[in-house]
């Protein structure tokens, strides 16, 4: 599974990517910013390291929602696709839901568990 390629895209199929090997994290993320850009009441992501990551098709469009953060999106579809962090300069963060095969990448953190929406409870460890 190591060396597995891994791909996805957005709902409309405009950006594509690939991503090599397994994530080097994956999590939920409870944060309001999150929330706000997705619309859902809690994200999940795999993290991957840049170099292990390709776009095959298209390119992501780019919301700056802070300083030093860039949320990656479809500007055609809108899908919410990836998270990129001054914090983590070599990392590209995937919305799981944006994989071919999120069953593969079962979230096993949880970041900003303190804004969780009090009526949602998550089994991941
Ligand atoms: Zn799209
Ligand atoms: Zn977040």
């Amino acid at each position: 599974m190591t060396n597995a390629v891994h791909t996805g895209g957005c709902l409309c199929g405009a950006v594509r990517f690939e991503a090599k090997g397994d994530p080097k994290w994956t999590a939920y993320c409870h944060c309001n910013s999150c929330r706000k850009h997705t619309g859902a009441p809690v994200s999940a992501y795999a993290g991957y390291e840049r170099e292990n990551v390709s776009f095959t098709k298209g390119a992501l469009a780019i919301y700056a929602s802070s300083a030093g953060v860039k949320r990656g999106f479809c500007s055609v579809c809108g899908s919410t696709l990836t998270y990129e962090g001054a914090r983590w300069p070599t990392e590209i963060h995937f919305h799981l839901g944006a994989f071919d095969k999120p069953q593969d990448f079962p979230p096993k953190g949880q970041a900003f568990p303190e804004e969780r929406v009090p009526w949602l409870h998550l089994s991941a460890n």
